[in-house]
C-alpha cells in the first residue's frame, strides 16, 4: 500500500506545479546529494539573441546568416530559434557588429528563408542541410572539425576569440569550407542564483553541465554561485550520461535537471531526473519529475517538498 503521506505529497506537488511520475519518486529525492544542472534553458532562459556575425571571404555576413538561418529553421534547439529569427529579420549586410534582434528595420521581402532539404540534426553538435544547392552546416567548432571542416589559422583565431569572449559561438560552413561565425548570448534566469543557494542549503552539491564552451559555462557558473571546479563544459549528450555515471560510481546519488533532447539520456540515468516543463517532450518523458514552470526554484521546492513529506511519514 502507498503511504498516505506520499500521496499527499504528490497532491501538494501538483498544486505547486510539480508533476511526479509515481510515489517512489519522492523516496528517491530524499537521498540525492548531487544535482547536475543543464545550462541552456535550465539555468539560463534559453532565449538567445545573435550579438555578432563574422564572415570569411568570399562570404558576406548577410549570406552567412541567411544560409545558417535557413538550415536552423528546421531545428527546435534554442540556438536554432535565435539564428532563424535573426535571419528572418534580415540583418543589414554591413561589416559592423550589429544587433540582429527584432528591430525589423530592414524589412525583408517577407518571403522568409530559403528551403532546406536533407536536413539532419546532431544533438550537442549542430545541424546540416542543403540550401540552394549548397551544403550548409552550423554548430559547435569541434563537431564541424570532426566532420572535416578545417579552419585556416586566422579563422581558428577568430573562433577562439569569440569563444573566449564568453559568447556561444556557432561556426557556419558551406560546402565543407568555413564561412563565418555567429555569436549568441543567453541570459541567466532571474531565479537561478537563489535556487542554487537553496539547493546548497538542502545539502546538495550543484554542478553545471553543458555542451557549450568552457568560457560561457564558467561565466554562468560564477553568476549563479556554482563552484568553478563543478563545471562540465563541451559535453556531448553521451558525455552527460557519462558524467552522471561517473558521479554515481563515486558514490553520489545524483539528480539531474534538464530540458533538451540532449539531456534525455542523462535524465534517465540519474537517480532523480527532473525536466523543466518548458522543455522538450523527450526530456519530460525521460524524467521522474517535471516542474511546470520554467523556474529553477521549483526544482529546489520539489526536493524540499519530498523531504518534508517523508519527514511527516516517519
Ligand atoms: P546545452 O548542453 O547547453 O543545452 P547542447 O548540448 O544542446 O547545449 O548543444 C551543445 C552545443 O552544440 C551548442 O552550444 C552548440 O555549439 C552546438 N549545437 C547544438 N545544436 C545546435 C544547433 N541546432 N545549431 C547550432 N549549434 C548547435
Ligand atoms: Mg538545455
Amino acid at each position: 500500500a502507498t503511504p498516505v503521506g506520499l500521496l499527499t505529497g504528490t497532491g501538494r506537488g501538483a498544486q505547486l506545479g510539480i508533476l511526479i511520475k509515481g510515489p517512489q519518486v519522492l523516496e528517491d529525492t530524499r537521498t540525492v546529494d548531487t544535482i547536475l544542472l543543464d545550462k541552456t534553458g535550465t539555468v539560463t532562459s534559453g532565449q538567445l539573441s545573435v550579438i555578432a556575425i563574422a564572415a570569411f571571404a568570399p562570404f558576406s555576413e548577410a549570406e552567412v546568416l541567411r544560409l545558417a538561418g535557413a538550415v536552423e529553421s528546421a531545428s527546435e534547439h534554442p540556438i536554432a530559434a535565435a539564428i532563424a529569427a535573426a535571419a528572418r529579420s534580415a540583418v543589414p549586410a554591413t561589416s559592423r557588429r550589429s544587433h540582429a534582434s527584432h528591430s525589423g528595420s530592414e524589412a525583408d521581402d517577407g518571403a522568409g528563408l530559403p528551403a532546406v532539404v536533407g536536413f539532419h540534426s546532431a544533438p550537442g553538435g549542430g545541424v546540416v542541410g542543403t540550401v540552394e544547392g549548397r551544403l550548409v552546416a552550423a554548430g559547435r567548432s569541434g563537431w564541424l572539425r570532426d566532420n572535416g571542416v578545417e579552419p585556416t589559422p586566422a579563422q581558428g583565431q577568430a573562433l577562439r576569440a569569440a569563444e573566449e569572449s564568453g559568447a556561444t559561438a556557432i561556426w557556419v560552413a558551406v560546402d565543407g569550407e568555413a564561412a563565418g561565425i555567429i555569436e549568441l548570448r543567453d541570459t541567466v534566469k532571474a531565479g537561478s542564483k537563489a535556487a542554487v543557494a537553496r539547493l546548497k542549503a538542502l545539502g546538495l552539491r550543484p554542478m553545471l553541465l553543458t555542451g557549450d564552451n568552457a568560457a560561457v559555462a564558467a561565466q554562468v557558473a560564477a553568476a549563479v554561485g556554482i563552484d568553478a571546479d563543478d563545471v562540465f563544459a563541451g559535453v556531448l549528450p553521451e558525455g552527460k550520461v557519462e558524467a552522471v555515471r561517473r558521479l554515481q560510481a563515486g558514490g553520489a546519488t545524483v539528480a539531474m535537471a534538464g530540458d533538451g533532447v540532449n539531456d534525455a539520456a542523462a535524465l534517465a540515468q540519474a537517480d532523480l531526473g527532473i525536466a523543466m516543463g518548458s522543455g522538450t517532450d523527450v526530456a519530460i518523458e525521460a524524467a521522474d519529475l517535471t516542474v511546470m514552470g520554467n523556474d529553477l526554484g521549483q526544482v529546489a521546492t520539489a526536493i524540499e517538498l519530498s523531504r518534508r513529506t517523508l519527514a511527516t511519514i516517519k
